[in-house]
């Protein structure tokens, strides 16, 4: 994890002739946007972006977040995103760093409650106003002690406060109907409406003709 925010890392993890993520700059300003990512990577999971000192500062949630504040979930700081990422939508492809679809699950405003979110960053424990669609209320951030697996990655915790916003029974709901890009086809077939069954049967027989098999 870099000191200073930058997007070094960012750049070297991707070639921008075959990935159509944006290569994006370092902003000037403070604003104060968060995007959440849905991400059909190997594995579902989000991420969790706040904007601070011109890009989004990063991490990588398996369970995602939740308004659930007995809700726990590990999130794995990553490489800062340009602030244009927080626009990007659309499927990385095959072969690519983070190959899969990606979706905004939910975008809005965050308010620090305390110090720069930077600093809080830096001190290893965030809290955090989100104003979204999905999201509201005030979240915390700690960071875990100990070694993480991966040098340069930093574990933390992503909790919900208890305020009129928690909600005990929530529940995560993706927007793409399936858990991750190599489990699709199969959750894909079980899950199959009767509307999509017909569509397929009708694109088969459209494409027989061209069958050599
Ligand atoms: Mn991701």
């Amino acid at each position: 994890m870099p000191r200073s925010s930058e997007l070094r890392t960012y750049y070297k993890k991707r070639d921008f002739s075959k990935t159509k993520e944006p290569r994006g700059q370092k902003h000037k300003g403070a604003g104060h946007r968060f995007v959440i990512h849905e991400h059909h990577a190997t594995r579902l999971h989000f991420d969790l972006r706040l904007e601070a000192e011109g890009v989004l500062k990063s991490w990588a949630v398996p369970k995602g977040p939740s308004m659930n504040p007995h809700d726990k979930h590990l999130a794995v700081m990553v490489e800062d995103h340009p602030i244009e990422y927080g626009r990007f939508e659309g499927a990385i492809p095959e072969g690519e760093y983070g190959a899969g679809e990606v979706r905004i699950w939910d975008k809005g405003t965050y308010e620090e409650i305390g110090d720069p979110l930077v600093d809080q960053i830096r001190a290893g424990k965030i809290t955090i106003l989100l104003h979204g669609k999905k999201l509201n209320g005030e979240f915390h951030m700690v960071e875990m002690h100990g070694r993480a697996e991966d040098e340069g990655k930093r574990n933390w915790l992503l909790f919900k406060h208890k305020d009129e916003y928690a909600d005990e029974d929530w529940t995560m709901k993706p927007i793409l109907d399936y858990g991750s890009r190599s489990q699709a086809p199969q959750q894909k077939k079980k899950k199959e409406t009767q509307k999509n069954a017909l569509k397929r049967l009708l694109k088969a027989s459209k494409s027989r003709t061209r069958r050599t098999a």
